[in-house]
């Protein structure tokens, strides 16, 4: 079967041929790829950055956030049938400690999971892929291709809940449900798929949403913020400290940008007890200089939190899908999916990997058609 295969540590990637995997275990579940998104992080490991190949080999598989079609399934699988869509989650868990043996490896306290697609394990850039069934979740046939977004929501799903089991824990006045949320104002930071499906949810929870980033007003990012009922703020026009004055004080930041300057200087953009997630992870780690005195100040005298939060557990692949099914009831298919901006070949994505177009929100590539294309939920296209 075709996969892509990069050398770590060079920009060598190519399309190749590797072995069909099959059902070795009565819990593995066998899925005809149909798509994988691409993000920043494919983008880096392309480049010859972060990125480690599995024990013994030079070359890694790339691609993590997968959709696939179940075309086979162990004696055991209970979880999804032949014909169902469904993704596999990404990180695998280290075994040696709490939070990996609790199933929640986006927690691993050791430092040794691995992630497939980017760390020590192949990824889903392949016509087929093979995993065990505690790794998938089921995509429902009216979300079809577009479950494709499931991972990269199912991170901002982990960010805010995160984000918000830390406020329910420390403020009076918050019940722990997500509908403290309804009527906060709360701000993405970055305009990429992860800032505007962060938008989505908060959108969702009744939140009264920002959207941060430097692109023209006009385009396409911000309109599209915009068909949700989002805000934009242009950051060539409000610097990062006159945020609280010219829109207002934020409850929720989530950052999305991976501009570390930037996640500072906004926490001056918090009203009291608010707290602010970083998913952004900096490409560029030079060191640069920031009020420290005055942000460490803001930060006792106002109770202010700050939280880095990575990966996702299944359960927040779960959140996402249903988060999904409820974006496209609200919003329409149509709306969710112009989130998908292109989609390429196996052999275009290559060269589109080593740029980073504007006008684009989330890039996929096409691996494989559904087999039932009547049940794909692409009946608008
Ligand atoms: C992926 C996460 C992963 C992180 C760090 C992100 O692009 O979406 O699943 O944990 O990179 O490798």
């Amino acid at each position: 079967m075709k996969v892509m295969e990069l050398k770590v540590g060079t920009k060598n990637l190519h399309i190749t041929e590797r072995a069909e995997p099959g059902i070795d275990s009565p819990d593995d579940v066998k899925l005809r790829v149909l798509r994988v998104g691409i993000c920043g992080t494919d983008r880096e490991e392309a480049s010859g950055g972060r990125a480690k190949p599995p024990e013994g080999s030079e070359s890694l598989v790339i691609g993590h956030e997968m959709l696939g079609q179940v075309v086979a399934a162990g004696d055991a699988v209970e979880r999804v049938r032949p014909g169902d869509y469904a993704v596999f989650t990404v990180r695998r868990g280290c075994g040696d400690c709490l939070p990996c043996e609790m199933e929640r490896p986006d927690m691993c306290s050791t430092g040794n999971y691995r992630e497939r697609g980017i760390w020590g394990l192949d990824g889903y850039h392949a016509e087929f892929v093979v995993d065990k069934e505690s790794y998938i979740v089921k995509v429902p046939a009216e979300i079809g291709l577009h479950g494709v977004l499931c991972e990269p929501l199912s991170v901002v799903e982990k960010a805010l809940d995160e984000a918000l089991k830390i406020q329910v824990s420390r403020l009076p006045d918050a019940p722990s449900t997500p509908d403290w949320l309804f009527g906060k104002k709360c701000m993405v930071v970055g305009l990429g798929p992860i800032g505007l499906l962060g938008a989505i949810v908060l959108r969702l929870r009744g939140a009264e949403v920002y959207g941060l980033d430097i692109v023209s007003p006009d385009s396409l990012r911000p309109g599209w913020l915009g068909s949700i009922g989002g805000n934009y703020i242009d950051g060539n026009k409000i610097a990062p400290d006159q945020v609280d004055i010219k829109v207002g004080e934020m409850h929720m930041i989530v950052e999305a940008a991976g501009v570390a300057s930037l996640d500072f200087n906004l926490m001056d953009a918090l009203a009291p007890d608010g707290i602010m997630v970083l998913t952004g992870i900096p490409g560029d780690k030079r060191p640069f200089q920031f009020q420290g005195g005055e942000i460490a100040t803001a930060m006792v005298l106002n109770n202010l939190a700050l939280v880095g939060s990575v990966n996702a557990s299944r359960d927040h692949f779960q959140l996402a899908v249903d988060d999904l099914e409820q974006a496209i009831r609200r919003w329409g298919l149509s709306t969710i999916s112009s989130l998908i901006t292109h989609s390429y070949t196996a052999e275009q994505a290559i060269d589109r990997l080593g740029k980073h177009p504007s006008d684009t929100i989330k890039e996929v590539v096409e691996w494989n058609t559904p087999e039932d294309a009547v049940n794909s939920g692409e009946r608008d296209k």
